[in-house]
């Protein structure tokens, strides 16, 4: 099957056809763009293996470019299109995954303007003229943003009034299909799962932005809720102090969407220096011209400050990866970013670096011998993604709609021996108390109390049988009575987790591995399979249809051999969806639009 993926924006059209290919995904066989519209024509490039027409034609608007491809690709052999792929910049809150389109999907596409008046309206009017010109064929939009949906709130919050964010003033971050390229692009160079990986993805192109992707998942990126935030770009200012508009407003009279239209179109590389190509500026500024040598400092530093940043806010990272027009393309504006980051273990080989060869989607490592901090060079390859994920969209089989039951955890310690020798002295063995559902745990009839800089918790339960390596699993709000910030993770992810003192009648232990943990469900295969579930997926999950009823997205699936079907989540979830411990309420997984509900894993 051939896949058409489009990218069409305010004045361009970017489209391609991939093959799917059981080996190798999907493979691009088809190019082609229109641009530079004017006069009732435009210049066309089509390129298909050795052949690369380009020319100027009689097509003056992105409609009859659309109406144009049958015919174009009919003349290079492309008849067997089976499915349509379409990027959409702003996704909202509402679409955290790629999305088969429909009346519904579109309807709510189109409620999202108001965030991204720019981008949106643009990418639905090929979406809309797509839908009439192929109505047989399946669509998918393919969001910009659904990558960054796993950021968490400290992150996409502004500090801004209640009435504002609720009217979906937040950070959503994008440019998020580039991002998750380059991050499995270098987990695969590297050689590791993307889930044990902390990278930052630097994608510096006309728009720039920089990605902080923690263990697989983004955690944060520079792009706000709009794609002004941020770097400095090829047109736009990136982070200016929203100050800036009563200042303006008042000193030059200038109205909002005036503004909104200089710091879009006219600031960035061309309102610091008249151009917005970077080659150009590094011509100029080679020559002595002093704008253009400041625009680049400003543009390097900006860059460096969020690496590192995004290392602070991971805390760690094992690679940064450039990618974009000028992370691909310019050895100098590389080592202007990375030159004395060697505090952080970040050292980068300027032969290597000067000797980037990105062809074959090659992925070149450019750190100097010894560098703790790889640092990769790879070209994005946002058209493939979309195809990819519109294969994987259209490929999801609908979860079975069947209740599973929910299980509320209360905080609780996983000890070693080690741990329960230190807590309750030498020799001691727990004794087990009660059987849980998982086939043979049980919770000790002993109990410990855990202690942080704000509080104590008493009585905390320990779970058999002993483990190699000591968790801890309290809520948010129990961090919060302790004092320490928790990350959420997967049970047995602990790498680079707090500390946290547990309290027996022995003795005490300070010990790393206090998590919150990330809402699961386990599974069996039997019951796996009947389901319609995948392990290392992620589902969304309703529970209960009462006011309090609520879905929980991101749950993740762990299929296991002998494991009892069950959700698990915490005392604060279980609070919000008004269920308490022990209760049995039962959780259904979400029917409705596919890929609304039933995501793979990010790795
Ligand atoms: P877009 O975000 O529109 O896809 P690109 O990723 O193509 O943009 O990036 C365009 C930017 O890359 C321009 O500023 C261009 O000058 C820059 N660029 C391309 N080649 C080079 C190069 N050899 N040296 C420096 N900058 C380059």
């Amino acid at each position: 099957m051939h896949i058409l993926v489009f990218n069409a924006g305010s004045s361009s059209l970017k489209f391609g056809v991939f093959r799917l290919d059981a080996e190798d995904g999907a493979v691009e066989v088809f190019k082609g763009s229109y641009e530079r519209f004017r006069d009732g024509r435009s210049e066309f490039r089509f390129r298909q293996g050795d052949t690369d027409e380009r020319g100027t034609g009689e097509i003056g608007d992105i409609d009859r470019a659309i109406e144009a491809i049958p015919a174009v690709l009919g003349r290079f052999g492309l008849t067997e299109i089976g499915a349509i792929g379409h990027r959409v910049v702003h996704g909202g809150a509402r679409f955290s995954a790629a999305t088969i389109l429909d009346d519904v999907t579109v309807a709510e596409i189109d409620a999202l303007t108001p965030l991204a008046p720019l981008h949106n309206p643009a990418n639905l009017r090929a979406v809309r003229l797509c839908r009439r010109l192929w109505p047989d064929l399946p669509q998918v939009a393919v969001f910009d943003t659904a990558f960054h949906a796993t950021n968490p709130p400290f992150a996409t919050t502004y500090a801004v009034p209640r009435q504002w964010r609720e009217a979906g003033l937040r950070r959503y971050g994008f440019h998020g299909t580039s991002h998750r390229y380059v991050a499995q692009r270098t987990a695969q160079e590297i050689g590791r799962p993307l889930s044990d990986l902390q990278i930052v993805s630097v994608h510096l192109g006309n728009g720039a932005s920089v990605c902080a992707i923690n263990r697989g998942q983004s955690m944060d990126s520079s792009m706000g809720m709009t794609p002004l935030e941020g770097l400095v770009m090829g047109t736009r200012s990136g982070d200016v102090d929203p100050g800036a508009f009563g200042f303006l407003s008042r000193q030059f009279g200038l109205s909002v969407e005036a503004i909104e239209t200089a710091l879009n179109n006219d600031s960035g590389l061309k309102g610091l220096t008249g151009s917005s190509d970077m080659r150009d500026l590094e011509d100029r500024a080679a020559k002595g011209d002093p704008d253009a040598q400041l625009a680049i400092e400003i543009f390097a530093y900006r860059a460096r400050k969020y690496v590192g940043a995004y290392a602070a806010a991971m805390g760690g990272i094992d690679a940064v990866v450039f990618t974009g027009g000028i992370g691909e393309n310019s050895p100098s504006m590389r080592r202007r970013i990375c030159d004395g980051l060697d505090f952080m273990g970040l050292r980068l080989d300027h032969d290597r670096n000067q000797a980037v060869d990105l062809s074959g989607h090659a992925a070149p490592q450019i750190q100097a011998y010894g560098s703790r901090v790889r640092i990769f060079v790879t070209e994005t390859a946002e058209q493939l993604m979309i195809a990819r994920e519109t294969a994987a969209a259209l490929a999801r089989p609908e979860p079975v709609a069947e209740p599973i039951p929910v299980a509320v955890s209360a905080r609780h310690v996983h000890l070693t021996g080690d741990a329960v020798e230190a807590l309750f002295g030498p020799g001691y063995r727990l004794t087990p108390d009660k059987p849980l559902r998982q086939p043979g745990q049980w919770s000790a009839r002993e109990r410990v109390a855990l202690e942080g800089p704000k509080g104590r918790l008493e009585r905390v339960a320990i779970l058999g049988p002993l483990r190699s390596r000591t968790q801890i699993e309290v809520s948010r709000t129990d961090s919060f009575a302790l004092g320490i910030k928790a990350p959420v993770r997967d049970s047995g992810k602990l790498e680079g987790t707090p500390t946290v003192t547990i309290v027996g009648p022995a003795g005490s232990l300070v010990t790393d591995g206090l998590i919150i943990a990330a809402r699961h469900i386990h599974t069996n295969p039997a019951d796996a399979a009947r389901l319609g579930l995948e392990d290392g997926e992620y589902v969304d999950v309703r529970i209960g249809d009462h006011d309090r009823g609520l879905t929980f997205a991101r749950t993740l699936i762990r299929v296991g051999a002998d494991s009892f079907t069950e959700m698990h989540i915490d005392t604060d979830e279980g609070n919000a969806a008004g269920i308490g411990v022990g209760d049995g309420e039962e959780g259904e997984i979400v029917q409705g639009q596919a890929a609304t509900v039933h995501r793979r894993a990010v790795v």
